[in-house]
């Protein structure tokens, strides 16, 4: 027993070392973008002789390529020999099935986008046959690139609703009448004529995702997002890691209920979930109908009278002091600090982020919901909570959000689950000492 745990240890510690080292130069070409021997050693706090031999490894199997030499001196006096990350070593698709469209976008390794395809569909078409379209738009990105499948390494499918991503079931479509139980990534690989990874998950845990990356990858303890458009949902982010549920459904917070009494119904069929009850269209609904003296007074008066009036003008009015527009967003504003009230005691997580609509209400939206929240009696004690909204630049196009953070989560397992094992075969023809 202890001969072999002995013949383990020498055989597999240096292995492991060595995929340590390759992960950590990976890394800092996924994060960088060009480096030289000397700039990666001193980043990784490696030898240059173990780097030149990782940086060889990596030229060997295309994941890195060389830059030339680089402008300044290095010690020595010779100009350093550049690298940089091989973005075109494989491709990524992410895709988002939404209702009446399916968006599609083909993705560098660094996750830059490369291409984006939007396809309507009739919304009420079934399952099997939104699948052949999601398999069209693949097709057709390929085509328009002049990509061949054997260059993909893997595609995310963001739907909506309660997923099982571990074994890649859609569950619980809510905005489709697919059925339920659905073996959407086993389905999907069956239509398509080859072979490749198929991730699939909820799309806001993927845009969770998205926003951890945006924060540098520098994972709170918790972190809780909370996306809302038209739908609703969430992500929990443990030490870096989405955190799934048994059954696929932690992060489903758009269906918390959050008032038993209200006639709200939700998409799910329940009445007063938290997604109903903060719909952008429960608010302007306050707005145009309240009592017309009312409002004759408010700034928002134009916008109502020519049928223009849209949520980002609510939100501007609020900023400005006006009471109606206050008035129709405070219930919002309410909704959010119940949830983060909830999610506060069932997790205690250390940030809230806010995202889709609600991430562009302002400083007046951010400032009330703050203080609110801080109002609750128990968190007087403690208060190590931060609520911000989202650090994700794309102007409102949240399908743009979602295939990013679905892009991140394949790049990510790309490197992670790289076959390393491969590579030694390659290392001992390289290296002149074996
Ligand atoms: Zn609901």
């Amino acid at each position: 027993m202890s001969q072999m745990g002995e013949r383990i240890q020498t055989s597999n510690k240096p292995r492991n070392i060595r995929e340590h080292n390759l992960k950590l130069v990976l890394q800092l070409f996924r994060q960088q973008e060009i480096l030289s021997i000397h700039q990666i050693a001193q980043q990784a706090s490696l030898s240059k002789t173990t780097v030149t031999k990782v940086v060889s490894l990596l030229l060997a199997q295309g994941l890195v390529v060389s830059m030339g030499k680089g402008a300044s001196t290095e010690e020595g006096g010779k100009k350093p020999e550049l690298f940089a990350l091989n973005t075109e070593k494989a491709y990524i698709i992410s895709l988002s099935t939404g209702v009446g469209v399916i968006s599609g976008a083909v993705l560098d390794l660094k996750c830059r986008l490369l291409y984006r395809h939007d396809k309507a569909y009739d919304p009420g078409l079934n399952y099997p046959d939104t699948l052949e379209r999601v398999a069209e738009v693949i097709g057709e990105m390929l085509s328009a690139l002049s990509l061949s499948h054997r260059q993909i390494c893997g595609i995310a499918l963001g739907c909506d609703g309660v997923v099982d991503a571990e074994n890649g079931i859609l569950r619980y479509p809510i905005h489709h009448k697919w059925g339920k139980e659905l073996p959407i990534a086993e389905d999907l690989l069956r239509i398509l004529p080859y072979d490749v990874p198929i991730w699939v998950d909820n799309a806001c845990r993927f845009l969770g995702y998205a926003e951890l990356v945006a924060r540098g990858g520098a994972a709170q303890e918790c972190m809780v997002t909370v996306f809302s458009a038209g739908g609703t949902g969430g992500c929990i982010i443990q030490h870096g890691r989405i955190i799934k549920g048994s059954n696929g459904f932690v992060g489903e917070l758009g269906h918390f209920i959050l008032d038993t009494h209200s006639d709200v119904l939700c998409q799910c069929g329940n009445y007063g979930c938290f997604e109903a009850l903060v719909s952008p269209r429960q608010v302007l609904a306050r707005v145009r109908e309240a009592a017309p003296d009312k409002l004759a007074g408010s700034s928002l008066a134009p916008a109502v009278q020519a049928a223009a009036l849209s949520i980002d003008d609510v939100f501007a009015a609020a900023q400005e002091g006006d009471a109606l527009a206050r008035e129709a967003l405070d219930p919002v504003v309410g909704c959010f600090a119940a949830l983060i009230h909830n999610t506060i005691l069932l997790l205690d997580p250390q940030e809230i982020v806010i995202q889709g609509v609600y991430a562009r209400a302002g400083d007046y939206f951010l400032e009330r919901l703050r203080t609110q929240v801080r109002s609750f009696r128990f968190y007087k004690i403690k208060h190590k909570l931060d609520i911000s909204y989202s650090r994700l630049k794309s102007s409102g196009d949240y399908i743009a959000d979602f295939l990013l953070g679905g892009g991140y989560y394949v790049a990510e397992m790309f490197f992670s689950q790289y076959d390393f094992r491969a590579m030694e075969k390659l290392e001992t023809a390289i290296d002149p000492r074996q």
